[in-house]
């Protein structure tokens, strides 16, 4: 029979392989997409959404164009299990899907106690609002029912994470909103990171949009040990108990659940060749996107869809004898800081031996005019419809 390839994840990476894989093979390749929910939240742009500049639905695709266009047999259910030996999939509805080479590109899930006091049965209380669809709703909801003049505590996450200038956009966003509807409102970050992506831009940005509004705990100042009580809604900062409306705490993250099922992880990420995505541990088994350990790309939407590409590319060549060739990978990063303040960061990269390797980079200065910012801001809204159309078709 045909070759048959199965695909865990059905988001930037995962979504991205599969429709690439059924487009270019022409049917020579039997698809698989195994993806739970019927609608994909996209968490790009879902800070935008907090910000109240996009809308709930403007986040949200279907997978009706891959199955109907592409042919890709959609399964909507969990993964649960990967025997290498047989080369099958377990299903958490009880099916085993056989593979001859099979992707993963599950995203991430959050190290257990990670900050103390929080764990994911604690998600409803202090969402965390770093997966998409019902917990960035949820935190809406809650920065919506914020007291006039409340407080609005984010426990930032450690590195590695998806998407580094990620919680930094969701403090302008949230600012964004609270400015509007709740000016005498405060915004405190309690951070373990020394720095972050783009922090000159976004102080910048802060100071001049929201002044006065957020303040930032470093590690200088015991950042890095936070703890939270979910039972009080309060935040404690090296000593320093905060009285919270809304918490939002991003734990430290890693690889999805069957990357580490699987076995293709070494620590928290599962170690892979640059060439084509495929694992360290099992040339059959790749991983893209966020699980990867790959290199010098930043955890995102954009590094995902780029690595997906190559390694369709290598397994449909690898499947059907199709021309293979070398990769090339490339991300920008943008973030919006108020209306039409757009930045942007990005680089190219390679594959080498040893990992995915950067070429050449750019980021957007401090000082810009308004046109430059604006400019950035709508080069982000192509990139989003472009890149869901890479996906979804
Ligand atoms: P995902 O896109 O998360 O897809 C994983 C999929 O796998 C999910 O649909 C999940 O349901 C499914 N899944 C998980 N486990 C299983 C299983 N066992 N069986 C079956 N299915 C499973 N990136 C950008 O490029 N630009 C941005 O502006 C940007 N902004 C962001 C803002 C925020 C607030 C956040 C949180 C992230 C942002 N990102 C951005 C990062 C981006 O969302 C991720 O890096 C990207 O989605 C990673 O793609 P992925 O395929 O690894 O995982």
């Amino acid at each position: 029979g045909k070759p048959r390839v199965v695909v865990v994840g059905g988001g930037a990476g995962g979504a991205t392989a599969a429709r690439y894989i059924a487009k270019d093979s022409k049917g020579e390749v039997d698809v698989t997409l195994i993806e739970p929910t019927r609608r994909y939240y996209t968490c790009f742009f879902s800070n935008l959404y907090l910000g109240g500049i996009k809308t709930y639905d403007d986040l949200g695709h279907s997978y009706g164009t891959l199955a109907s266009e592409y042919g890709i047999n959609v399964v909507h259910d969990y993964a649960v299990g990967v025997d290498r030996d047989a080369k099958t999939v377990a299903l958490a509805g009880g099916e085993s899907v056989p593979y001859d080479k099979l992707i993963l590109s599950p995203g991430i899930d959050f190290v257990e106690g990670s900050v103390p006091g929080w764990d994911i049965t604690a998600q409803n209380a202090m969402p965390h609002a770093y997966k998409g669809g019902s917990q960035t709703e949820l935190l809406k909801a809650q920065i919506m029912a914020m007291p006039q003049g409340g407080t609005y505590v984010m426990v930032a996450p450690p590195n590695p994470y998806r998407c580094p200038p990620g919680p930094y956009e969701r403090i302008s966003m949230v600012a964004h909103y609270l400015k509007a509807n709740n000016p005498t409102a405060k915004i405190i970050i309690a951070d373990p990171k020394e720095k972050f992506s783009k922090q000159g831009l976004f102080e910048e940005g802060w100071n001049s949009h929201y002044p006065g509004m957020i303040t930032r705990i470093g590690p200088d100042f015991g950042g890095e040990n936070t703890s939270v009580s979910v039972a009080d809604m309060t935040v404690d900062i090296d000593g320093e108990v905060i009285k919270a409306d809304v918490v939002n705490v991003i734990p430290g993250m890693m690889a999805g659940k069957i990357a580490h099922s699987a076995a293709v992880t070494d620590g928290n990420w599962a170690p892979v060749n640059a060439a084509d995505m495929s694992t360290k541990a099992d040339p059959d088994i790749y991983v893209l996107g966020d699980s990867s350990q790959q290199g010098d790309m930043p955890k995102s939407g954009f590094s995902a869809n780029s690595q997906a590409k190559v390694c369709a590319n290598a397994v449909r060549g690898a499947l059907t004898g199709s021309k293979v060739f070398p990769a090339r990978f490339s991300n920008t990063c943008w973030s919006l800081i108020d209306t039409n303040d757009g930045v942007k960061v990005g680089a190219t990269y390679e594959a080498t031996e040893e990992k995915i390797a950067k070429v050449n980079g750019f980021i957007s200065q401090t000082g810009e005019d308004a046109g430059l910012r604006q400019a950035t801001y709508e080069e982000s809204e192509v990139w989003y419809t472009a890149i869901t159309e890479d996906m979804f078709g």
